[in-house]
């Protein structure tokens, strides 16, 4: 059949047209990158229809698409997207961090919700051409130690109001500066905007109430497609307006533990039995993102404090966190993600009670400093590891 015939993504048909008229690269962290995404000069855009399947890759300026008021994606939210960091590292080197995982976790967004399937490494060379084209420019070897945020998306653009599976994709990546939400090793609180007096202290976690769910069984919570973002955003708005950095997303009756905002969540705890524990939920009810951040949290512990700590990834509950947090054996929390990395948490907020978890002031618990020292380090260069990819 016609199918075929159909062509595969090929990074190697990509078609360069380069940007005549590049713009000034802007100050980390300055007013104007606060205020807006200042993008780079690319994108890389691929289109799929059905009946040909994948055209060839292109890089060009980046600017706006063109899409049908009916195109499929403005009616059925059929759009997945990917988050990952640009690293120029202290060796002046450029690297992206774990990229497999990223293209393999699009292909499993994309399928979810009906857009096309494509080969995960094809999709992993067009990342890379496109970091070498503008990440040269875009983070300076005078800056080492700075990032750029990328974001591979898809979305349906076939012009069809038709409920059906979309006719026609549009793959496209696109970068942008980035202000730091991270302030280094060491140091507790992310500066999610500016200097807020409570930003010093961790980060502050509203835990969502009953009627408010993220993600349940049977759903698309394992996907990064955007239907999972837009209905969160009252919530989170709600936590901002109380004076929470984020919400920490239960689940059911039982209040079972899954995410904090864009982030997995861990803790690091004392058994009843004294035994250590660094606990994160599970994936297996395709409710939490499978995070890249997550995973190598996980591996890193396994590998490098099997001796200290156990790795426990099972259904956990808000009441087993009160209880640690009561009993003084909860230990150590914190959000891992890649636009807020290993972010610990001072504080959750529950039924009305303000659960604290006492790291000492002004630096984070021993174990989510050494989780994210060394994930650090293999991002910048300070560690040569396979999960850092030259470009
Ligand atoms: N959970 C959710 C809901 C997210 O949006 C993200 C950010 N992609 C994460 C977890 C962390 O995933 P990663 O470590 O791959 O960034």
């Amino acid at each position: 059949g016609a199918s075929t015939h159909l062509s595969e993504l090929d990074a190697s048909r990509i078609i360069f047209t380069r940007n005549q008229n590049p713009r000034a690269v802007p100050e980390p962290n300055s007013p104007e990158v606060w205020a807006q995404n200042v993008c780079t000069d690319h994108m890389i855009t691929c289109q799929w229809t059905s009946t040909d399947g994948w055209g060839p890759p292109h890089l060009k300026p980046y600017g706006p698409l063109t899409l049908m008021p009916t195109a499929s994606v403005l009616h059925y939210a059929t759009e997945c997207f990917e988050g990952m960091k640009i690293y120029r590292g202290y060796d002046s080197k450029l690297r992206i961090f774990r990229p497999d995982r990223n293209c393999c976790r699009m292909l499993k967004s994309a399928t979810r919700i009906a857009l096309p399937a494509f080969d995960p490494k094809e999709l992993q060379k067009l990342i890379e051409t496109f970091v070498a084209v503008d990440g040269e420019k875009w983070l300076p070897k005078s800056r080492p130690g700075s990032f750029l945020y990328m974001r591979p998306t898809m979305i349906a653009n076939d012009d069809h109001l038709g409920v059906q599976r979309p006719k026609a994709a549009l793959l496209y990546i696109v970068a942008c500066c980035f202000p730091s939400l991270d302030t280094g090793i060491g140091n507790l609180a992310p500066t999610v905007n500016g200097s807020d007096e409570k930003q010093k202290t961790g980060l502050k976690l509203l835990a969502s109430k009953e009627d408010t769910v993220r993600a349940w069984p049977g759903g698309f919570g394992f996907a990064k497609v955007g239907a999972n973002y837009g209905p969160a955003l009252i919530a989170q708005d709600e936590a901002r307006a109380r004076g929470f950095h984020q919400v920490l997303w239960l689940l059911g009756k039982e209040c079972d533990v899954t995410e904090a905002g864009a982030s997995n969540f861990f803790v690091v705890w004392r058994t009843r039995e004294g035994r250590v524990q660094l606990v994160t939920a599970p994936l297996g009810d395709k409710i939490i993102l499978d995070g890249v951040t997550r995973r190598s949290v996980i591996e890193l512990a396994k590998e490098r404090l099997a001796e200290n700590i156990e790795v426990v990834e099972r259904k956990y509950t808000m009441y087993e966190i009160e209880e640690a947090v009561e009993q003084g054996r909860l230990l150590e929390a914190f959000g891992a993600g890649t636009a807020y990395f290993i972010a610990p948490v001072s504080l959750i907020h529950f039924r009305g009670k303000d659960l604290e978890i006492q790291t000492a002031a002004g630096s984070s618990g021993k174990y989510t400093l050494l989780l994210k020292t060394w994930l650090n380090n293999i991002m910048y260069g300070l560690e040569q590891h396979e999960w850092g990819v030259v470009v």
